[in-house]
């Protein structure tokens, strides 16, 4: 067995790994390597390996930087089935769509060729497979099963047997536990692990928080009769945010205000999470029982179009807005801010991560003036940031996970993490578990005997 790593390693975005198994070469994730921009140049450069040489991609979750490049293995000539959970089918088909644009005029910007088309994003989406959580697939020389990882809707751990040995590539780990998810699953044995680190040096705040604070913020901005604006991802990040806001509306504990949902993409990753109760926790699943929609309540306005979104200006304050991106690379949530930080009775709250060199971490820093659209804006309104609505596990609940594997494990890898992140993990595994544990570097190859 021979595994090489092409992405994710020492870094959090990108992730792409090349098993070598019972005489088959199979990836898992396929994704876009982000950083200060939505796609680093890195992405245009051909892939270190055949791609008609490939004989399986199996994609953990549909995270961007988890999938973003596989429309461009399809284009480079992947001629076999792509297999995920149905979620992420669904999701994939939205973020790729979605993306197609945005990577245009990163083309544009960076003087090259798109990175692929609309056709080759329904080429790919034509041989995708979409299977359920404890499915094991068999192919011939190995198998592969999908467990649920808890980090987003539909999100998978997935485990590889074949050769008479068990490997698990981890995928993104959730946060458990979750508002809305299921608590990540576990496994009592395997022989190598790939495991995510991007909190692997960390532990979040206390969860509880998180609401009270989110309700704090609203009555003080209600208060003062400003705008909220909550920058949010469109996958997973605005169903949290919809899920917390329908609790405090239904129970009464917020002032009635108006709330936009002002994002084509996460309206419309939201209907997909209502074709999937069963992948809801107990409590969301007697929630819905009782009858209530948990992403939708009085007050709530979908904005669609461009002109939909344009005439939330004209509704006086107080008000919120959700819109993306989640970190004010672009989107809709410009628009908003380039009206309203410069406001001193309006509010911006971070409710996700906000990656160096992005326009969401210089107001995050406390910056007085950002530039949007060519404009200087002041930023005089309120800056507040809620840190556990990170959807990644933190050491502890990494360490948890691999516990039960602790006796079988002959060696561990932590991926998907900046070199800090999985180097702190990597040595807490050495150390508590006593597992030998790595963190491999970018396109380096590892034997497992
Ligand atoms: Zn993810």
């Amino acid at each position: 067995m021979k595994l090489y790593f092409h992405g994710g390693a020492q870094t959090v975005t990108g992730a792409n790994y090349l098993l070598e198994i019972g005489g088959k070469k199979i990836l898992v994730d396929c994704g876009l390597n982000q950083g200060s921009r939505f796609c680093e140049e890195l992405n245009f450069e051909p892939f270190p390996y055949k791609p008609k040489d490939i004989d399986a991609l199996f994609i953990t979750h549909a995270h961007i930087d988890h999938i973003g490049r596989v429309p461009k293995l399809k284009r480079e000539g992947f001629r076999e089935q792509i297999y995920s959970t149905p979620p992420t089918k669904d999701f994939a088909e939205l973020m790729l769509i979605d993306s197609e644009h945005i990577l245009n005029q990163e083309a544009q910007h960076l003087k090259r060729n798109p990175l692929y088309t609309t056709a080759d994003i329904i080429k790919a989406l034509g041989s995708w497979e979409a299977v359920p959580y404890h499915h094991k697939l068999d192919f011939e020389g190995f198998s592969a099963t999908f467990y649920d990882a808890g980090h987003i809707l539909g999100s998978g751990f997935i485990v590889f047997e074949g050769e008479g040995k068990k490997i698990v590539f981890s995928g993104d780990l959730g946060n458990t536990p979750d508002p809305i998810l299921k608590p990540t699953e576990t496994i009592s044995d395997a022989d190598y692990c790939l495991i995510e680190s991007a909190y692997g040096g960390r532990v979040h705040e206390d969860e509880p928080s998180r609401k009270a604070i989110l309700k704090d913020v609203i009555e003080s901005t209600v208060k003062s009769k400003g705008t909220l604006m909550i920058p949010a991802f469109a996958l997973e990040r605005a169903q949290e945010i919809l899920y917390e806001l329908n609790s405090l509306v239904e129970h009464k504990r917020i002032p009635k205000v108006p709330v936009f949902l002002d994002s084509p993409l996460a309206i419309s990753l939201t209907a997909v999470y209502k074709k999937y109760g069963s992948y809801f926790n107990v409590e969301t699943q007697k929630i819905i029982k009782s009858g209530d929609q948990i992403f939708n309540f009085s007050g709530l306005h979908l904005t669609m179009t461009t002109e939909q979104s344009k005439e939330i200006n004209k509704v006086p304050n107080p008000k919120i807005i959700i819109a993306g991106s989640g970190m004010s690379q672009g989107g809709r949530i410009l628009h908003h801010e380039r009206r309203y930080l410069s406001d001193h009775n309006s509010t911006v709250l971070f409710v996700g991560y906000q990656v160096a060199g992005s326009l969401g971490r210089k107001i995050l820093n406390g910056e007085n003036v950002v530039r949007i659209f060519g404009e200087d804006i002041p930023v005089r309104c309120k800056v507040k940031a809620i840190g556990g609505y990170s959807s990644h596990a933190d050491q502890p609940l990494l360490l948890k996970w691999l516990k039960p594997m602790k006796k079988s494990l002959r060696k561990v890898f932590a991926v998907q993490g900046e070199p800090e992140e999985s180097g702190a993990l990597a040595n807490k595994i050495k150390e508590e578990l006593g597992i030998p544990a790595e963190v491999p570097q970018l396109d380096s190859f590892y034997e497992l005997a």
